[in-house]
């Protein structure tokens, strides 16, 4: 039987993992089916366990499912552990052997910055947004030995509550939270915008004061084109701008290696995700 893999979410049609892990399969030469899968938000469990019963061997979980798969697994990895929250699930052959579960979104995010060449030792970074997907990417960019982190949230208690949760592990970085509002006056190396703004075009209020020419601005949103963030960036001088399309084919490949093995080469498949979704949305304008 054809091994089946799907990613699991609420809403789900928006979804590329199949596009991604089925042109991986490509590469490799290995035979897999990849589907959408869609969860009544009460209802991950049933939805996991169905999957299994069909002879699954692995999940992709998104939006809202990422703490529910967490609590489900058995069996941890260090990544998951440290961001409370899994998007991927490994499914062994027996029914009776351990659920895994892993979090690929922060060794996503790191994997795409090494890729354009960045690394982020000595850095001062500010992070917008204290969700799901910072708390995810926070230990990965700890262990990069930056300078400061800053996360700057809306609701500043959840970036207070980030902090403290993170800070033993912070070792000579500067972790610290503010509300959106009271960014400091200052220039950072790396401006992450984790937050789900630039999807509904809306830019947090921040100060023209954070980007210098030395300011790599990076948006976990994406789209055909640069978000409203990289513009406004770029607009202030940005050195560089990138959104997060890589760090989706990123964290994909990596949830690839733990189901196959094998490593797929990421530079095509960033391409090929890039054109579909320039297709479709110009396929979408003209309807
Ligand atoms: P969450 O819903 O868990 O968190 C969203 C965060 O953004 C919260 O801190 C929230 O603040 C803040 N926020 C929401 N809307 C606004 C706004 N209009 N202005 C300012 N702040 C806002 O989402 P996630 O953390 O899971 O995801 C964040 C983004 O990252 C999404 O766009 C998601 O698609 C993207 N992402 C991309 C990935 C990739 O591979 N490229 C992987 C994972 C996520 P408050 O706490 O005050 O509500």
């Amino acid at each position: 039987m054809t091994p089946s893999y799907a990613v699991i979410g609420n809403p789900i049609e928006h979804s590329r993992s199949p596009l991604i892990h089925r042109a991986f399969a490509r590469q490799l030469g290995i035979e897999l089916i990849y589907d959408r899968l869609w969860a009544p938000i009460d209802g991950f469990a049933e939805a996991v366990a169905a999957f299994r019963e069909h002879g699954g061997r692995g999940m992709n979980v998104t939006v809202p499912f990422k703490l529910e798969a967490y609590d489900l697994a058995e069996q941890r990895s260090e990544r998951a552990d440290r961001a409370l929250a899994a998007n991927t699930l490994v499914f062994p052959d027996s029914t009776s052997d351990p659920v895994l579960a892993d979090n690929t979104d922060g060794v996503g995010l790191i994997n795409d910055l090494a890729f354009h060449g960045v690394t982020l030792t000595g850095s001062r970074v500010l992070i917008l947004g204290a969700g799901g997907a910072t708390r995810g990417v926070l230990a990965p960019l700890l262990d990069q030995g930056p300078q400061e982190i800053l996360i700057a949230n809306r609701n500043p208690d959840r970036a207070y509550g980030l902090v403290e949760e993170f800070n033993d592990t912070a070792g000579a970085c500067r972790l610290h939270g503010c509300p959106l509002e009271g960014i400091e006056d200052t220039r950072f190396d790396v401006v992450i915008n984790a937050t789900p703004a630039s999807l509904s075009a809306q830019l947090p209020p921040l100060p023209d004061t954070l980007i210098g020419d030395r300011t790599l601005a990076y948006d976990m949103a994406y789209g055909p084109g640069p978000t409203v963030f990289m513009s406004w960036a770029e607009a202030r001088g940005a050195v560089r701008t990138l959104d997060g399309m890589g760090m989706l084919v990123e964290q994909a490949a990596e949830s690839f290696l733990l189901w196959h093995g094998q490593r797929p080469d990421t530079a095509p498949v960033r391409n090929l995700l890039r054109d579909d979704i320039r297709r479709t949305t110009e396929a979408a304008d003209t309807d």
